[in-house]
């Protein structure tokens, strides 16, 4: 189970993703959550540079799409602005809205990346697709008050992967 929780990269921030990097990882589908990754929560303005990483990736050729458990009017305005797919009310980690968005992008797992700030849901989720899972820290502390307790569990789970020497 621990081992599931576990990305296989870290990265300060969606801004920090290395594009060389993840092509030579064989990587050309980028699954993005929204809040807390893309932008902060409840939060439907992107920063410029978000909007220009995107731009950047879309020009190298690759896929994305947003997968999120928010509700379909806020993933769908983000996804709009950046003229990408998006699943909403996605239900991670379970399996069925990641299979969705490798279908939208037309991608297969092992050529796919999911970039994600909660463990239980983003990292879990992919890893359970055996997806190339990219932790990204939250953006802000504002969240829902069921993800709160989750995060109490989490920075135990980060707490224990930081000894270990697997996150920084
Ligand atoms: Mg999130």
């Amino acid at each position: 189970m621990l081992q599931k929780l576990c990305p296989r990269v870290q990265a300060e921030s969606v801004l920090e993703l290395d594009l060389v990097e993840l092509q030579k990882a064989g990587i050309r589908g980028i699954i993005f959550d929204l809040d807390n990754t893309l932008v902060e929560w409840k939060q439907d303005n992107l920063a410029p540079e978000v909007v220009d990483l995107i731009t950047k990736f879309k020009e190298a050729g690759f896929k994305m799409c947003i997968l999120s458990n928010a509700l379909e009017h806020r993933v769908e305005t983000v996804a709009n602005l950046l003229a990408i797919p998006y699943v909403s009310r996605a239900a991670k980690p379970r399996k069925f809205p990641f299979k969705k968005a490798l279908e939208y992008m037309g991608t297969e797992p092992e050529e796919t990346a999911v970039v994600g700030d909660q463990l239980f849901t983003d990292i879990f989720g992919g890893n359970r697709m055996e997806l190339y899972t990219i932790w990204t820290p939250p953006l802000s502390t504002t969240e829902f008050i069921s993800t709160k307790a989750v995060r109490r569990l989490e920075r135990l789970v980060i707490k224990r992967f930081r000894r270990k020497g697997i996150l920084q």
